[in-house]
Order: C-alpha cells, then sequence, then structure tokens
C-alpha cells in the first residue's frame, strides 16, 4: 500500500492564493479587509508568530496593525484597546497573541473581542455556533482545526461515516476539531489524559488526530494500517540519542539537530508513518495552515460583517 503524504504547505499556497483573490474582490466592492494584531510583552516565540502573521497580511493585501504594550500593562488598559478596535470599521479581525503576561486576565479579554471580529475563533459565542452545526460560511472556527479540516477536504479523505479519533481535549484543537469532524458525519471519539485504553481506541481510527504536545506519542501499535493520520503536536527534540531513536539513519535531520541543536518532531512517531495511508508531516503539515487559516478568516469576517451575517 502506498502512503500519501498531506503537503501542508502546498495546501496553504492554494488557500492563500483563494484569499488573496477576495481580496482584490474587496477591493474593487470598495473596502479592505484589516487585521489588528496585539503581541503584549516580549515573549520571543509570539514575536516570531506575530511577524509571519503581519508579513502574510501585506502578501495577501490584507491591512494590517500591531499594537505591542508592554508587558506591565493591565487587564482594564488592554479592555480599552479592544474596544477600540472593536469600535474602528476598517479593522475586521483582533487577533490577541497568547500566551499573555500572568496577571492578565485572558478568558475575559478574549470574550471582550466582538464575536464579529473574532478571527482566531475563540469566542464562546463562536464555539457555540460551531458546536451547533451552524453552516461554514457562518462560522468563524478556530484556525488549527480548520486547517486540517482542509487538508481531509482538498486531499479527498473521506469522512462522512468514517471513525475519527483525536487524541487531546483542549479548546483551541481537540474539542473544535472533534465538533467540526461530527458536523462532517465522522462517528468521533475524545482521548485524554485520563483515557483508559487509549491504544486500543486509537486503533479504531480511520481518521486519527495528535494534539498532545508529547513527541512520538503515537507508536505504530495505535494505528490501524491505512489509516489517515493527522499530527497537530509541535514538539523539540533537544537530545540527541531521542533524536537518533526517532529519526534513525536519517541524515538530514541529524544534520539539522547538530546545526541548531535541536528539531521539531510531532505527536506522532514517524515509524507510525509508514503504516498509514496518508499523513501530515512534521514541520510542513498543519503547522502551515494556522496562517492561512487566519487569512482566510479575517477576510470572511470582513464579508460578513458587511452582508451583516
Ligand atoms: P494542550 O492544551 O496542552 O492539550 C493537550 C491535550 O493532550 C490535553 O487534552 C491532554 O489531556 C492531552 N494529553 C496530554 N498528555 C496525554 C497523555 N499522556 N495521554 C493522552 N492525552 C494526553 O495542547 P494544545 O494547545 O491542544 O496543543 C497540542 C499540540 O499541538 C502541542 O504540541 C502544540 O504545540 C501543538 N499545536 C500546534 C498548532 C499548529 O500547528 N499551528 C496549533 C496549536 C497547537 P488532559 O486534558 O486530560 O490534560
Amino acid at each position: 500500500m502506498k502512503t500519501r503524504v498531506l503537503d501542508g504547505v502546498a495546501i496553504a499556497g492554494e488557500i492563500k492564493a483563494e484569499v488573496a483573490r477576495e481580496v482584490v474582490a474587496a477591493r474593487e466592492a470598495g473596502y479592505t479587509p484589516g487585521l489588528a494584531v496585539v503581541l503584549v510583552g516580549d515573549v520571543p516565540a509570539s514575536q516570531i508568530y506575530v511577524r509571519s502573521k503581519v508579513k502574510t497580511c501585506g502578501e495577501l493585501g490584507i491591512y494590517s496593525e500591531m499594537h505591542t504594550p508592554d508587558a506591565s500593562i493591565t487587564t482594564e488598559e488592554l479592555l480599552e484597546l479592544i474596544a477600540s478596535l472593536n469600535a474602528r470599521d476598517e479593522i475586521d479581525g483582533i487577533l490577541i497573541q497568547l500566551p499573555l503576561p500572568k496577571h492578565v486576565d485572558t478568558e475575559r479579554l478574549l470574550e471582550a473581542v466582538v464575536p464579529e471580529k473574532d478571527v482566531d475563533g475563540f469566542h464562546p459565542i463562536n464555539a457555540g455556533r460551531l458546536l451547533s452545526g451552524a453552516p461554514d460560511a457562518q462560522v468563524l472556527a478556530p484556525c488549527t482545526p480548520a486547517g486540517i479540516m482542509e487538508v481531509l477536504r482538498r486531499s479527498d479523505i473521506p469522512v462522512s461515516g468514517k471513525r475519527a479519533v483525536v487524541i487531546g481535549r483542549s479548546n483551541i484543537v481537540g474539542k473544535p476539531i472533534a465538533a467540526m469532524l461530527i458536523n462532517a458525519s465522522a462517528t468521533v471519539t475524545v482521548c485524554h489524559s485520563r483515557t483508559q485504553g487509549l491504544a486500543e481506541i486509537a486503533r479504531e481510527a480511520d481518521i486519527l488526530v495528535a494534539a498532545i504536545g508529547r513527541a512520538g506519542f503515537v507508536t505504530p501499535e495505535m494505528v490501524k494500517p491505512g489509516a489517515t493520520l493527522i499530527d497537530v503536536g509541535i514538539n523539540r527534540l533537544t537530545d540527541a540519542a531521542e533524536v537518533e531513536k526517532f529519526f534513525p539513519n536519517n541524515e538530514a535531520r541529524r544534520e539539522g539537530f547538530l546545526k541548531r541543536g535541536s528539531t521539531v518532531i510531532g505527536d506522532i512517531d514517524p515509524a507510525a508513518f509508514a503504516l498509514s495511508g496518508a499523513y501530515t508531516p512534521v514541520p510542513g503539515g498543519v503547522g502551515a495552515l494556522t496562517i492561512a487559516m487566519l487569512m482566510s478568516n479575517t477576510v470572511k469576517a470582513a464579508k460578513m460583517r458587511r452582508s451583516g451575517k
């Protein structure tokens, strides 16, 4: 049986090209979709993420602006900033880069973003719409799970009637992807750290989604031959023995590790990929989709707000 690699970078490229065309149409209709990004303090990883979001906006013709308050900013001051962004017509999407400093009330802030501009899909109203199975065109869904559904759809992987197992129950990945798979008529089981008999459950999956945050957690024994494996995890290996264990005789990995002192691995042991019918690699799989879906959500939010949906 041949295993297909699901190329997240290529799919993200298709989505971005479509978004760029929609931006041209929006401009012809008299408006430019706009995204405001709020980055509090100086967390290096967050700065990298935010820079690439702003850069992608520029490439696709989306207006963007960055707000970079100091880490000492209070929840009240941030709420004022969000209120001002909520009120501005040229801002269609508001993204608050997480994590926020400990003293900031993250939940209050995420709920302060009006649902129409919640391009991260984290607001309880949007989570509720997703869960209630509202039509796609009326929901701003979280970007990473939305990206997974695009991978499945654009790769012609059947979902309806299939057994799907999601490992992980976070609000940003596990729960929303479970809801999306249910909406797409899969039969879904969600596993987490308290699940008993996880390996047997995983082995029933036609589609296995791993969103755990543990390097190589899913081993070949947990995989049904021919299954589709969606690896959401992003983990860094810094130990040479671990690199050799997961990537035996892999010269490219070894060289990269020696150069940078680390290498990235997902939640699925690469040895399990060989058994699958199709899989998303790490890097170059699901991770590549997240920013493309953020751009897509920004254009969608702009359209929805203007059509009063
Ligand atoms: P999270 O909030 O830490 O949730 C992890 C989930 O995994 C929890 O539900 C936890 O169960 C479960 N889990 C942990 N250990 C387990 C075990 N031994 N057995 C079974 N389940 C276990 O993580 P997240 O935010 O969903 O992210 C998951 C991974 O995806 C991370 O590696 C993250 O970096 C990556 N990620 C990637 C993207 C992207 O590609 N753009 C976006 C988001 C996240 P409990 O609920 O019982 O604790």
